[in-house]
């Protein structure tokens, strides 16, 4: 039972590589990388490797699901419209909520998204996306004027010199590390490592700054106001393309000298000296960031430092030269392409009154949202007050995934009415559900995701949906239907939404929004069908024009936060993060035995010194306790760990596992500007049991 090789995309991470996925038997694959995909050039992750190991049935959800019983279709989805319905009716619109994720398919997205802002006319869906890259996103817009990544791989191959900030890029984006050691050794390009931890990505770089947590616009900033005494700014491009405003340079001056820069961040001052020569001496620079910028309290200051020590220097719109913001979903791109954050309209269009109206004009909508929704954290806390009393929950795992866990848990516990789709039967946020619906799974799905260099690949169904399982798309416009919303969602097939969607994206769009999709012909069924990975621009910014009214960028003044100091009962500070081999909450990754071997169990790194001091061995068990809540660990000793800072991975749940509940540790605190939680600074203390 042997088929032709089907090109499709992996469904783990922002590299978006292309895989080749050959049916070899009713549930198994053979899985090879795609040599015509530009992400990846046929290469491969330990994760995308083993994709064939995770495509059997067990533990699927394969029929709908009332409770603990086995209901049909028509009657489960007649049973969700009609309780939206009637709580819409009863409590008003924003009485209800999506929540979604990074893992839907840009099709699945755009018409959750239209059914809840275009119909219900609330803008209550947020996605995990939020928990992700939402610092980036509005870092992008306060500095560009739209979510635009500047970035390609391409440059990767360009550059002279590679920041990687806050990223253990060697694990998390694998083949993107690969490419950076590529051109090191071809054309000795250097990297720089900004990490708290010294991790694997820092074990060959020519420098790595284990700076202070939370003490990265005191590095971006000291760099720039050097680039200014040193005549390192392009003076050309600032003022042709910039807009600064004023007491900019006085804010950016504020750390001081080097001296002072490298206290603040507390490094060597010969390091942090080592970093500006690089910089200066390496004009082609990209610096890529990630979660350890984008989870922080401040991360869209954090984003904004980065991107002004680009703009300010002209390190953008150039051939291996750019901010990059690498992200960490498969599709949080298309998401954020069709508006699938609580903070933005479909199609990079935001509540401004001329963009809710043109949205509404296109769809013929009834009801368009007219301000943003409650964004992931605000909105658990909503549905703990009772504020939001229906709740669907789509391919994500919030029980697991979100910040101070245990209250989301509570929170779910009281919501009047939760439907949970997902292609797994028992999963922490599932068991909450008092309706769930089976989804079709990665290799049964059809549809489009957009990966971190904002390139369009297609995922292609490779086996059958087993079970009664459907795609997400078709789940939501079912439900629509039975809202009486019929018409507005009579889609047939993937295609009819996604040209939909590209529609929308050219619809009034005199060029002044850069987001359209038609500019690359791919709107019809046919171009569709055989859509080969397309970027939506190919170098953004070339022109020294940004997306502003006046066609400026603008530099934003952002200061240093004070950092804060340990805490008398919580003395460590908790940073939280990936392992190289597991994904999410392992509920694809945790089938595949050869993955597991990597870490089998959940540790708390520490360095050796506090570890002494706690009367801590390697291997020993220990208790991470939070003001939030606290969980068992196993104690790995790791030189890399600074002095007072603990690390644990965010893979495990209740079905794995007693302990490992990272989950359960950070506080439910929100970035001001984008409201992505801050996972990677949390106090905390270790306790031997
Ligand atoms: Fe999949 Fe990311 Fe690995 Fe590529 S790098 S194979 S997209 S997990």
């Amino acid at each position: 039972m042997s088929g032709a090789p089907v090109r499709t995309t992996c469904p783990y991470c922002g590299v978006g590589c292309g895989v080749l996925a050959t049916r070899t038997g009713d549930r198994a694959m053979t899985i090879a990388g795609d040599p015509d995909h530009p992400a990846n050039r046929g290469r491969l992750c330990s994760k995308g490797t083993h994709l064939g190991e995770t495509v059997g049935l067990a533990g699927r959800l394969l029929h709908p699901m009332i409770g603990d019983r086995r209901a049909g279709w028509d009657k489960a989805l007649d049973l969700v419209a009609r309780r939206f319905r009637e709580t819409i009716a009863r409590h008003g619109p924003d009485s209800v909520a999506f929540y979604v994720s990074g893992q839907l398919l840009t099709e699945d997205y755009y018409v959750a998204n239209k059914l809840m802002k275009g119909f219900i006319g609330s803008a209550n869906i947020d996605t995990n996306s939020r928990l992700c890259m939402s610092s980036a996103v509005a870092g992008h817009l306060r500095a560009f004027g739209e979510d635009v990544v500047s970035a390609s791989y391409d440059d990767l191959d360009e550059a002279d010199l590679f920041i990687l900030v806050g990223s253990n890029t060697a694990w998390c984006h694998p083949i993107v590390y690969q490419r950076i050691q590529a051109a090191r050794e071809k054309r000795g390009a250097k990297l720089v490592v900004i990490d708290p931890r010294r991790t694997e990505t820092c074990e060959d770089a020519d420098l790595h700054l284990p700076i202070r947590p939370g003490s990265d616009v005191a590095l971006m900033n000291g760099l720039l106001a050097h680039c200014r005494r040193a005549g390192l700014i392009d003076q050309v491009f600032v003022d042709a393309s910039l807009s600064i405003p004023e007491g900019f340079w006085d804010v950016i001056g504020q750390g001081g000298d080097p001296w002072s820069v490298a206290r603040t961040c507390d490094v060597a001052p010969e390091a942090l000296l080592r970093f500006y020569e690089l910089f200066a001496a390496h004009p082609r620079t990209v610096t890529l960031f990630s979660q350890g910028i984008n989870q922080a309290l401040r991360g869209t200051d954090q984003v904004n430092a980065i991107i002004n020590l680009h703009l300010a220097t002209g390190r953008i719109g150039k051939p291996g030269a750019a901010p990059f913001s690498i992200t960490g979903q498969p599709n949080a791109m298309g998401g954020r392409e069709v508006g699938g954050l609580a903070s933005t309209l479909a199609a990079h269009m935001g509540f401004a009154p001329d963009e809710v109206a043109r949205v509404g004009r296109f769809w013929s909508a009834p009801a368009v949202a007219t301000k943003p929704g409650l964004k992931a954290v605000d909105m658990f806390r909503a549905i703990g007050e009772g504020r939001i009393k229906a709740l669907w929950v789509m391919a994500t795992n919030p029980a697991v995934s979100m910040p101070d866990a245990g209250r989301v848990r509570d929170a779910l516990a009281t919501c009047p009415f939760v439907v949970v789709s997902d292609v797994m039967a028992d999963t922490d946020t599932g068991r909450f559900a008092h309706v769930r619906l089976p989804a079709a799974a990665w290799a049964e799905k059809d549809g489009t995701v957009t990966n971190s260099e904002r390139r369009i690949s297609r995922q292609r169904p490779v086996l059958a949906a087993p079970g009664e399982a459907k795609p997400d798309w078709w789940i939501v416009k079912e439900v629509a239907a039975r809202m009486g919303w019929a018409s507005a969602f009579g889609y047939d097939r993937p295609a009819d939404i996604y040209r939909e969607h590209a529609r929308l994206s050219a619809y009034e769009n005199d060029g002044t929004r850069l987001f359209a999709l038609p500019r690359h012909g791919a709107i019809g069924n046919p171009a569709y069908e055989a859509m080969e990975p397309m970027r939506w621009l190919d170098r953004p910014f070339a022109d020294g024009r940004f997306p502003t009214p006046d066609g400026r960028a603008r530099l934003v003044p952002v200061a240093q936060a004070p950092l804060p100091e340990p805490l008398r009962d919580w003395p460590l500070t908790l940073n939280t993060g990936r392992y190289r081999d597991q994904w999410h909450t392992m509920t694809r990754t945790g089938l595949s035995p050869k993955l597991a071997r990597h870490r089998a169990e959940p540790l708390v790194e520490i360095n050796p010194d506090d570890a002494a001091r706690l009367g801590l061995r390697d291997g020993d068990i220990a208790r991470v306790a939070t003001p939030q809540g606290d969980s068992l660990f196993r104690v790995a000793m790791s030189e890399g760990q600074r002095r007072g800072e603990i690390f644990t991975p965010i893979h495990w749940t209740d079905r794995q596992s007693t302990g490992g509940r990272t989950g359960l540790l950070p506080r439910p605190l929100t970035d001001p500007h984008s409201g992505q939680p801050g996972f990677k600074s949390t106090p905390a203390r270790l306790e031997k049991v």
